[in-house]
C-alpha cells in the first residue's frame, strides 16, 4: 500500500511568505560557494543532496487531507484544503485521457472542525455527474455541517448544486466495515467535541490515521486502548502538533498531542513507522526540521534498538508500506 499526504497543517492553512523565500534563496548561495557548480546536473545534485529539507523545499500549508492511493475506489482521510489539490490532481489525470480511473470518492472524516472539511466546497471532482461522493464519519451532525459550510453567507454554492451523487454516512465506533475491499474501524479521541482515528487494513497490512487527539494520563499503559488500537501498524500518522513542552504547559486540553508522546506510544505498540502530523501552522520549515531532528534524537535515547522509522508529514510526502 501507498499513502499519500495532500494536506499535512494543523487547525489553519499556512502560506509561505516573500521573506521566507528570500530567506531559502540566500541560504542555498551561501552554501553553495563552497561547491563548484558548472552544469546543470551539478547543482540538481546539489540542490537534493547539500541542502536540508527546509532550504530546498517545503513542508507546505495546506490541512488535512491524506490518501491511501491505489485502490479500487478512492480512500481519503479528511476533507481540508489538501482535498482541493487532490481533486485538481485527479482532473489533470482524467482530462490527459487516463483510463480506468475510479469514480467513487470515500472521504472518511475524524471531526468537523473547519480545518478538516474547508477543502469540500472546491473539491471539482464532486461537481461531475456520474461520480459518486461517499462521505463517512461519527459525528450525527455530519451532513448538516457539510451542507453549513456552504450555506450563504458563509459561501456562495450550496452543497446542492455539485452534481456528484454525494451522500453522508455516520458509523458505530467499534464496528468493522469492509468499504471498498478495506476493512475500517474507528475509535473515540479526546478533542474539543471528540475526534475519531480510523484503522484501514488491507493485505495483512495496517494503516492508521490519528489526527486531533490529546492523550491524557495513562496513555502509555500497556492496556490503554489507543495502544491495542495500533498495535504493530505498519503506519501510524499521529497527531504530533505540540512540542513536548506545550503539551504539558501552555496548552494542555487544547486537544492536541507532543512528538515525543508520539515516539513513546509508537515504540510501545510496535509500530513500524510514525509520522507526525498535523504540523503547527506557526513553525516555519527550519523549525519543523528541528522539530524531526529532535524528535529522531528524542528515540534513540528512549530506545537505542529500535527500527521505528520516523517521518514529520509533508504536503506532497508518499510513504510506501
Ligand atoms: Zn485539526
Ligand atoms: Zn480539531
Amino acid at each position: 500500500m501507498q499513502v499519500h499526504f495532500w494536506g499535512t497543517r494543523g487547525s489553519l492553512p499556512t502560506s509561505i511568505t516573500t521573506k521566507m523565500i528570500e530567506a531559502k534563496i540566500f541560504k542555498a548561495i551561501q552554501v553553495s560557494q563552497a561547491y563548484k557548480l558548472e552544469t546543470d546536473e551539478a547543482i540538481k545534485t546539489f540542490i537534493r543532496h547539500e541542502l536540508p529539507f527546509s532550504v530546498r523545499e517545503t513542508y507546505g500549508g495546506n490541512t488535512s487531507c491524506v490518501e491511501i492511493t491505489n485502490q479500487t475506489e478512492y480512500i481519503v482521510c479528511d476533507a481540508g484544503t489538501g482535498l482541493r489539490d487532490f481533486g485538481n490532481h485527479y482532473m489533470k489525470a482524467k482530462m490527459s485521457g487516463q483510463k480506468n480511473l475510479p469514480n467513487v470518492f470515500n472521504i472518511f472524516i475524524s471531526h468537523l472542525h473547519w480545518d478538516h472539511i474547508q477543502g469540500f466546497p472546491f473539491f471539482t471532482p464532486a461537481f461531475i455527474p456520474g461520480n459518486r461522493i461517499n462521505v463517512y464519519g461519527y459525528h450525527e451532525a455530519l451532513e448538516h455541517t457539510f451542507v453549513n459550510q456552504q450555506n450563504e453567507p458563509c459561501f456562495p454554492v450550496p452543497l446542492q448544486a455539485m452534481r456528484a451523487d454525494i451522500s453522508f454516512h455516520v458509523m458505530e465506533p467499534d464496528r468493522i466495515y469492509d468499504i471498498a475491499g478495506v476493512k475500517v474501524t474507528g475509535i473515540q479521541q479526546h478533542h474539543p467535541g471528540d475526534s475519531y482515528g480510523y484503522c484501514f487494513l488491507k493485505d495483512g497490512k495496517k494503516i492508521v490515521y490519528s489526527t486531533d487527539s490529546e492523550h491524557k494520563e495513562g496513555a502509555q499503559n500497556d492496556n490503554h486502548r489507543f495502544i491495542d488500537f495500533v498495535k504493530e501498524a505498519d503506519l501510524l500518522v499521529f497527531d504530533a502538533q505540540y512540542s513536548f513542552l506545550d503539551a504539558v504547559d501552555a496548552k494542555v486540553n487544547w486537544g492536541h498531542s507532543s512528538n515525543l508522546l508520539g515516539v513513546e506510544l509508537a515504540v510501545l505498540a510496535g509500530v513500524k513507522r510514525l509520522c507526525l502530523f498535523h504540523n503547527e501552522h506557526t513553525f516555519d520549515d527550519e523549525a519543523l526540521d528541528h522539530f524531526l531532528e529532535d524528535t529522531r534524537k528524542y528515540l534513540k535515547i528512549l530506545d537505542g534498538s529500535s527500527n521505528l522509522e520516523i517521518y514529520l508529514s509533508y504536503d506532497d510526502l508518499t510513504i510506501e508500506i
